[in-house]
């Protein structure tokens, strides 16, 4: 992996002049990560270059985010970006609303789950339950260390038998456990549809694809454009499948900044 503004010479000349569509997860990449997800705000500087980003007419931008929708689209505000929600089952943005269809027992065992973890983890400080509609996530970021094991005990028996009979899937994400759908949808497929989607309504102009993220969801996408975009993954270097690597979020805006400056 490539540390990216080590290599912007060479970038520069791959980005000035496309078509761009820039794919950012939210959580980690635009923001920092935060106690609870609540907190996590994007910053004044953050909005504007997302703002000016938007104006040119050789930019494209989707948020594809693990966050439910109605959330990430509270987060952001922009009524000209594409949100995704729930790590790509949901997508809304002008002239776009699809959700993956759900078997119905699906919504019921997420209920069966959800009421098994507050049943067992009631009073346990530092944890929170959020059902996301299509996925459930279990967070414990505040919870204290020696509960760990126990929480994480808890979430493997609530699910065990549902993952058995292939019912769920189950993904670990940063102090998070998640249950989501048996399918096999994820980010990298919700922005290879909308990347596909572009393509007809410019008629086959070549687009490239920026794929930024800092999670273990964000490893599809960054297969999938691992050879046709350009893929950024945020933190310390490590087993990414992505081309390039930025240290923080901080770094993120900065190579948007950079991005709006190529624009011009
Ligand atoms: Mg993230």
């Amino acid at each position: 992996m490539l540390y990216l503004f080590s290599h912007l010479r060479e970038l520069r000349s791959k980005i000035e002049g496309r078509y761009l569509f820039l794919f950012l997860d939210f959580d980690g990449t635009l923001t920092p990560i935060v106690k609870t997800p609540d907190k996590a705000i994007i910053s004044r500087e953050t909005r504007n270059l997302l703002g000016l980003l938007l104006q040119k007419n050789n930019c494209k931008i989707a948020i594809i985010s693990g966050r439910a929708l109605p959330d990430i689209k509270k987060k952001l505000g922009f009524k000209n970006i594409i949100y995704s929600g729930n790590h790509g089952f949901q997508i809304e943005g002008p002239g776009i609303k699809y959700e993956l269809p759900l078997p119905l027992v699906y919504r019921k065992t997420l209920q069966q789950i959800k009421g098994q973890l507050e049943k067992e983890l009631n009073g346990l400080g530092g944890i929170f339950v959020e059902d996301k509609k299509f996925s459930l996530a279990l967070h414990y970021r505040l919870a204290e260390k020696k509960y760990l094991k126990f929480i994480k005990a808890v979430f493997h028996k609530a699910v065990i038998m549902f993952l058995i009979k292939n019912k769920i899937r189950i993904r670990k994400g940063k102090k998070v456990l998640e249950v989501k759908p048996p399918t096999n949808w994820d980010k990298g497929k919700a922005a290879l549809w909308l990347l596909a989607r572009q393509r007809l309504v410019l008629k086959g102009g070549a687009i490239l694809p920026v794929y930024i993220g800092d999670d273990v969801t964000d490893e599809d996408a960054f297969r999938v454009f691992k050879k046709k975009g350009l893929t950024v993954f945020v933190g310390k270097p490590g087993n990414s499948a992505a081309n390039y690597y930025l240290k923080n979020p901080r770094e993120v805006i900065k190579f948007l900044r950079l991005i709006s400056k190529f624009r011009k």
